[in-house]
């Protein structure tokens, strides 16, 4: 069977199952949507953001991009945010990154890779600002792997961050004390989130927590 074909069939066997376990749920959904979170997490193919948190259609409204990044100037980004906090009014945003980002490698080995991918070249510009700050970091490791996992790490910190600045978001917080905002990794190698950075409304700075392979690394 050709893998599209694959794709509709199983499309019918999971609508069946959906109706048999919850039978009003495709009415209830087209009615409208309430997400409690705007989760923006990467592309990469191995981090389906509801599969991993076993997140129900209609639980999370999702924007992805090659490593996860918000910016002002992405009228991508920065349509879905002002939609998920103005008009759907998610209490949470949720930045996801994962461990082998492969957009978040590409910015830290830099050279030919992205020499033939100007658009992605462009798109990663945040992510090698933040490898140029902060690369003495780097020295510390001596895998690859480290290197582009203590970046993915900076990088949601950077993200929640950047968030937290936001004209858009501020507001939000001066009106209803929401969202808050976390910063997630996702561990391909365990197929575990670590809770790494949570800024809550109005707080002065985000909380910082050790990620499982920050942890084993150390240890
Ligand atoms: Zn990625």
């Amino acid at each position: 069977m050709k893998f599209f074909d694959r794709l509709l069939l199983e499309n019918r066997a999971w609508a069946a199952g959906m109706k048999t376990a919850d039978p009003e749920i495709f009415e209830r959904l087209h009615e409208g949507q309430a997400p409690s979170a705007l989760w923006i997490g990467c592309c990469d193919s191995r981090v389906p953001a509801e599969q991993i948190c076993n997140a129900k259609p209609g639980e999370l409204f999702i924007h992805r991009n090659i490593a996860n990044l918000v910016h002002e100037d992405d009228p991508n980004a920065a349509s879905v945010l002002e939609y998920a906090i103005q008009a759907l009014k998610v209490d949470h945003i949720i930045v996801c990154g994962h461990r082998g980002c492969g957009g978040i490698q590409a910015a830290v080995t830099g050279g030919d890779a992205l020499a033939a991918l100007p658009n992605v070249d462009r798109h990663l510009d945040q992510v090698k600002q933040l490898v140029a700050e902060r690369g003495a970091e780097l020295e510390r490791f001596t895998r690859l792997g480290d290197k582009v996992d203590h970046i993915v790490e900076l990088n949601v910190i950077a993200q929640v961050e950047r968030l937290a600045g936001m004209p858009v978001v501020q507001e939000s917080w001066e009106a209803r004390r929401a969202p808050t905002l976390h910063g997630w990794v996702y561990d391909l190698a365990t197929g575990e989130l670590d809770d790494v950075y949570r800024q809550d409304p109005g707080g002065e700075a985000g909380e910082w927590a050790e990620s499982g392979w920050r942890r084993r690394l150390a240890g």
